[in-house]
């Protein structure tokens, strides 16, 4: 607890150094300008800039390949969420261990602005492991983060009322569309082999939306900070074998050490996914819709 403490006066601290600096030394910026936004995930930050397009001036605070979770954004980054327009997380507890900031940021007026906030939460695995805060794993969802976002921008920017709405129309007809691309994929996965191991529960949401089973997770939370106990792994090893489930899906931002000792003791083959964040641009997941076509693809090719 101190040492988490400790950790936040580290923060907070060159923070209010660097906004009296900025109080002192700079006027208001000019009207043209375009709107400053700071996106927590690469995820959001992805869905934002398609709204958002050339009118806003958008930085990203979690790089590719990092677990949103686990994410501490440095001085500079303090800084520069100190002096956005609009800071947009996702919410449902996902950005858990940069809520002290955040809360800290809204409680001074910052303009925050959770674009999961209207997404009905879904239970992991099961219910007592709490809220599963992946909502972008079904598009449905993110249709809903797409009005949100629309609307702050709109209310903070009405000058370009007009793009923004553009933007958000023909990025909602691609999300439909990938629905659709979904579907199409998942059906040639026979019904009973429509099942899902994964490194934490990430899989609630595309789960309940196209007919899948989330069986069992390496870490048995919706979390990748919960731990895994040998208890908790040597159940785990059970339920693939009795349910014969050909395959396990492990993130990009967890260590897999462990899932490759479960594939290994059960006989099943590790599959790669992307869980909390893109791929770097020249990667196959550079994009929301690049990262739901690349995890979908890999599903059909570990259960057909
Ligand atoms: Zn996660």
């Amino acid at each position: 607890m101190s040492k988490y403490r400790f950790h936040i006066l580290l923060i907070v601290i060159p923070f209010l150094l660097i906004l009296t600096a900025c109080q002192t030394s700079t006027g208001p910026a000019s009207p043209s300008a375009a709107l400053q936004v700071v996106a927590t995930t690469s995820i959001v930050g992805d869905v934002v800039q398609q709204i958002g397009g050339d009118a806003i001036d958008l930085r990203i605070l979690i790089p590719a390949g990092v677990d949103p979770h686990s994410f501490e954004p440095s001085p500079r980054q303090v800084a520069a969420m100190a002096d956005a327009d609009i800071i947009f997380t996702h919410g449902l507890g996902l950005e858990e261990t940069m809520a002290p900031i955040l809360k800290n940021m809204a409680s001074e007026q910052k303009l925050i602005v959770a674009v999961a906030a209207h997404v009905p939460p879904l239970a992991g695995g099961d219910e007592h492991t709490g809220i599963d805060p992946h909502t972008w794993m079904d598009p449905n969802n993110v249709l809903l983060w797409v009005d949100v976002i629309e609307q702050a921008l709109t209310k903070a920017d009405p000058a370009h009322a007009e793009d923004y709405a553009a933007n958000a129309s023909a990025y909602r007809q691609q999300l439909q569309e990938l629905d659709a691309w979904i579907r199409q994929q998942v059906a040639t996965i026979p019904p009973d082999r429509r099942k899902i191991v994964t490194d934490h529960f990430i899989f609630s949401y595309f789960a309940r939306r196209y007919g899948f089973e989330q069986l069992g997770a390496i870490i048995p939370g919706t979390s990748s900070l919960a731990g895994s106990s040998a208890q908790t792994l040597s159940k785990l090893e059970d339920v693939i074998r009795s349910t014969g489930v050909p395959a396990i899906f492990v993130g990009n931002t967890i260590n897999p050490a462990v899932a490759r000792r479960v594939a290994q003791d059960t006989g099943v083959q590790l599959i790669t996914i992307y869980t909390g964040a893109l791929s770097p641009a020249d990667g196959p997941a550079a994009t929301y819709l690049d990262y739901m076509r690349y995890n979908v693809r890999q599903i059909v090719t570990g259960l057909q």
